[in-house]
């Protein structure tokens, strides 16, 4: 397996030394809790502290102010399920073999619907599994995403126990759906463990009846390391908001669900303040990608970034994200260093001080000291958007070749839809942030071009030389 220079050594320093020397964990007795909050196609602008006016997000900056506001985080796909692949594994999607949306199986020719014949292979080695590895509880609560099949289910990927729908709300019907829809999904399943206990859940009821599940089984493992990760069904589409939080917003009904998204990270906070576990929790909140920018009103924003979910612009793949662990994180820093959902993985089992998998490779780095102000920068610097489009520093290119556009192109660019481009695009992110101008016809930047297209190239060869398959059923 080939490697470049870049990654080798970082990754060897990764996996060597962790094998070897378990790193500082909070305690040594008792490493941090992980809270990990991951809403479903939240924009880059929708909190008050990214900018969002139309709703107030006052728990969440408070968080922002207590912590870390990390405002280059990227996730490396933007839709769901690879997104989800990628956060669960430390690894790029392509590298796991998960790279769109799992789907449950529809009624087709005489054969009823029922559970999908995909999902994250069993044999990959989640975050959750990580933690556990170090007598981490663990749970998953909300929108589950790396297939329905019994096999694919979080309790067969670490998670000692799950609640919740198993990927998004809108597989299905819902009160108030158009007459018009194929009616050939199954049921809308809400699952416990590995058994369905309701289908069709009032989806108004959701965030609700999540956070009341967070809350619970913090207080059941306040006095253990546990791992938390709720995954949020909203603000995907179709929108649901209980009866305390509709019609309080004035970007209506999409402002009222982040609203009470944000109750939500409030009520969890409180919960750890009054058990004494601030000091002991690292709490992270984020997205799996950019806004449905199509949905109009029911989608959220990304400004000042180009476009949002299904595309490869910042809008798709650069998303909110907070950080707070009281005492070790600096509280109200801004950090503009690169760091992925890919890096929550290595940087959890440092923190844990459980070891990585020495047989297989995991893209992300860990970014611990980074997080804690203990190094000035991430160690970061390269980061793909896909096989075709990277960002090293300040720069992102894309390859020749055609891309999803969904939101209106900026001016002086081709109409949007699937658009082919056949020359590269470099765009400058710090003066370029909504990616307007491209700079590759310049001739000072050749070189700079072609140093990318070979970061490229180079990637697309690793991943072809070591990239595992999803798991299927028959
Ligand atoms: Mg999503």
């Amino acid at each position: 397996m080939f490697l470049p220079p870049f990654r080798f050594v970082p990754l060897l320093v990764l996996i060597f030394g962790l094998a070897t020397t378990p790193l500082a964990a909070a305690d040594a007795t008792r490493p941090p809790n992980i809270v990990l909050i991951f809403c479903d196609d939240l924009g880059y602008a929708d909190l008050s502290c990214q900018g969002a006016t139309d709703f107030a997000t006052p728990h969440l900056d408070k968080m922002a102010a207590q912590g870390a506001r990390l405002t280059h985080f990227y996730v490396p796909a933007s839709v769901c399920s690879a997104s989800r692949a990628a956060l669960m594994t430390g690894c790029y999607p392509d590298r796991v073999g998960v790279t769109g949306v799992f789907f449950p199986t529809l009624a087709k020719d005489g054969q009823p619907a029922g559970p999908g014949k995909a999902g994250l292979h069993p044999d990959e080695l989640t975050i959750a599994e990580v933690l556990k590895s170090r007598g981490y509880a663990t749970t998953c609560i909300g929108k589950w995403h790396l297939g329905d099949h019994p096999d694919f289910l979080p309790t067969r990927q670490g998670f000692d126990s799950y609640f919740g729908i198993p990927y998004s709300n809108d597989m299905g019907w819902w009160e108030g759906k158009p007459k018009d829809f194929k009616a050939d999904f199954p049921p809308i399943p809400l699952m416990e463990g590995d058994w369905i206990v309701e289908t069709n859940p009032d989806q108004r009821h959701l965030t609700r009846r999540y956070t009341e599940r967070a809350i619970q089984f913090i207080r059941e493992n306040a006095t253990s390391p546990f791992f938390l990760y709720l995954p949020h069904t909203m603000p995907h589409i179709p929108l649901f908001v209980s009866e305390a939080f509709s019609g309080k917003a004035r970007y209506g009904l999409y402002g009222d669900v982040i609203q009470e998204l944000d109750w939500s990270v409030g009520a969890i906070l409180a919960t750890l303040s009054e058990l004494k576990l601030d000091e002991n929790t690292l709490v992270i909140f984020t997205s799996d990608n950019g806004p449905w920018l199509s949905m109009g009103s029911h989608g959220g924003k990304a400004d000042p970034l180009r476009d949002g979910k299904f595309t490869r612009y910042e809008g798709g793949h650069r998303v909110p994200c907070l950080m707070r662990w009281t005492g070790r994180i600096p509280a109200g820093k801004v950090l503009d260093g690169i760091v992925s959902t890919i890096d929550l993985l290595p940087t959890a089992a440092t923190l844990a001080g459980a070891s990585l998998p020495a047989d297989r490779t995991v893209d992300g780095r860990d970014v611990s000291a980074y997080l804690t102000g203990k190094a000035e920068t991430s160690p970061r610097e390269v980061f793909f958007h896909s096989p075709e489009v990277v960002r090293r520093g300040e720069w992102k290119l894309f390859l020749p070749g055609k891309y999803q556009e969904v939101a209106p192109p900026p001016a002086g660019n081709p109409p949007g839809g699937r658009v082919e481009y056949p020359h590269p695009r470099l765009y400058h992110l710090p003066t370029d942030p909504g990616e307007r101008t491209s700079l590759h016809a310049k001739a000072e930047y050749a070189g700079l071009i072609e140093e990318l297209t070979q970061l490229c190239r180079t990637h697309q060869e690793d991943l072809k030389a070591a990239s595992r398959p999803a798991g299927r059923v028959p």
